[in-house]
């Protein structure tokens, strides 16, 4: 047992590592050392709690390194194994895991209010009623919301937005619904109405996601991401456990920012993508691509002689280089040219890929030299002096359409000016369009030449081509 004082310093500091920690992951460079604090700050935290309320029973140890064994083990696993590709969608389904917790803790909290200190059955502080009700009204929303949101990034369901009649009247009456309840729920404590809410927040969750689009879905879950913090934060004031206030803080307001810099980078309002309706999936993505006009298309030969030849190179990783996990290929192609005298650079949309940071991540794990590796601002202008631009399974991050075209679905989207360079490469398999589902002019241009192919078996074929 420790003393509530050494608790709340432990728990401070707890805080302050979980701050490096998201300090840390702000950049590929030390994001390993940030891990590295997250998971101290954790263990400390952890500790911290168990040396506080340490049980007296030994089943209750069993239940809790049980729990902390079998949930440590299985997330483990997970981690290990997941594909990058599939990163949203494991992020999505810890978070519904989240909003969970937040239900069952605020149950336990109104059935054994004693034990949380916050008064006794039938006579619960008025402050907790309101934490719980709030807590669990997040909490079942986002569990909803984040399976809807893994089954449509995982592919469960339609990637379209779906779109039901009278959607937006429904959400209101359900959202004012609930906020009776809650109300209610706070002046008479009845677990009848705390049920009433939490099912009306699973329905909601639910509802209000089903609408959205594939497109939409990383905002998606950056958002609930926000709301199972605050859950968490909820939790934190039921419990007065001040590492839950903190961590659920952090990740509500880092969850809340990242949405905002998404929606930025894809210049859509965050009104908008709650709103849904936006984007569509393959299907409408094939339908979008049916254009006849000719392209100009090159083989692995052609693409090593222009860049071997070249003086620049600026190369534009996507969604497919990522699909085709061609970043390895990728560097050594990028090792030869250099190798050849040629000057080689990364360029990052924001929102390339399907999640922040997506590129810069498996760049990282191929060992691409950080110095080499730009974000868009500080790239744009350097286009128009280089030889060739090698897109890389990207491609609305380069569609000029968002620069001219009003009616295009990503006009207004900063987009890489890779048609300034005096040749553009695409690696794609066909014709298809990108996520946005729009036909990308650039295809059709005299200084573009199509490489057609899965991404790794083409920059492997570029590589042997360059060694010869
Ligand atoms: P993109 O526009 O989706 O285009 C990717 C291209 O890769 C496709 O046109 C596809 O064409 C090609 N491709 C797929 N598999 C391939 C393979 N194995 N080998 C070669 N090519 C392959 O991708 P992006 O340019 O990276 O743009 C990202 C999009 O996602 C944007 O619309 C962005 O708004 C959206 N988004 C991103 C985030 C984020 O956080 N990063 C969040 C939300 C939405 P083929 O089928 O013809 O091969």
């Amino acid at each position: 047992m420790i003393s509530a004082d050494i608790a709340a310093l432990l728990y401070l500091v707890a805080g302050v590592l979980f701050i490096m920690a998201l300090r840390g992951l702000s950049n590929p460079r030390s994001a390993q050392q940030g891990n590295r604090f997250g998971m101290i700050g954790m263990g400390i935290a952890i500790l911290t709690t168990l040396a506080l309320a340490a049980p007296s029973d030994w089943v209750s140890w069993v239940l809790i390194i049980g729990g902390i064994g079998l949930g440590g083990g299985i997330g483990a696993y997970m981690a290990r194994t997941v594909k990058m590709t599939d990163m949203p969608q494991l992020v999505a389904a810890f978070h519904s895991l989240v909003g969970l917790a937040a239900v069952f803790v605020a149950a336990a909290a109104l059935y054994a209010p004693e034990a949380f200190g916050i008064g006794i059955p039938g006579d619960i502080h008025a402050q907790a009623l309101v934490e719980m009700s709030i807590g669990v009204a997040i909490g079942a929303f986002t569990f909803t919301g984040s399976i809807i949101a893994f089954a449509k990034l995982n592919g469960n369901m339609s990637g379209k937005p779906i779109i039901l009649p009278a959607r937006h009247a429904i959400h209101i009456v359900l959202g004012v619904a609930m906020l009776v309840l809650v109300w209610a729920f706070t002046v008479s404590a009845d677990p009848w109405l705390f049920w009433a809410i939490t099912v009306l927040a699973l329905v909601l969750g639910g509802l209000m996601i089903i609408p959205i689009g594939g497109a939409d879905m990383p905002v998606v879950v950056s958002m609930l991401n926000s709301y199972s913090g605050w859950a968490a934060a909820g939790i934190g004031f039921t419990l007065g456990n001040t590492a839950l206030i903190i961590t659920g803080a952090l990740v509500g307001s880092s969850g809340a920012i990242l949405s905002y810099i998404m929606c930025k980078a894809m210049n859509r309002s965050f009104i908008s993508v709650i709103l849904g309706g936006f984007g569509g999936d393959s299907a409408s993505s094939a339908a979008a691509a049916e254009d006849d006009r000719p392209v100009k298309q090159g083989a692995a030969e052609d693409a090593a002689f222009l860049m071997k030849n070249a003086g620049k190179v600026i190369i534009v990783p996507g969604y497919g280089m990522a699909v085709a996990q061609a970043q390895h290929a990728l560097r050594e192609m990028a090792d030869l040219l250099k190798k050849e005298g040629v000057t080689v650079k990364y360029a990052i949309h924001p929102v390339a890929g399907r999640m922040p940071g997506h590129m810069n991540v498996l760049l990282a794990e191929a060992n691409v030299p950080y110095d080499e590796v730009f974000e868009l601002e500080d790239i744009n202008s350097e286009f128009a002096q280089s030889d060739v631009a090698f897109v890389i399974g990207a491609n609305d991050v380069t569609n000029p359409s968002a620069k001219t075209d009003k009616t295009s679905p990503i006009y207004g989207m900063p987009v890489l000016n890779v048609e300034d360079a005096g040749t553009v490469l695409f690696i794609k398999r066909g014709m298809a369009a990108g996520y946005a589902g729009v036909q990308n002019e650039l295809f059709y241009r005299d200084n573009t030449m199509m490489l057609f192919g899965d991404a790794k078996k083409m920059t492997e074929d570029i590589v042997k081509a360059l060694g010869h």
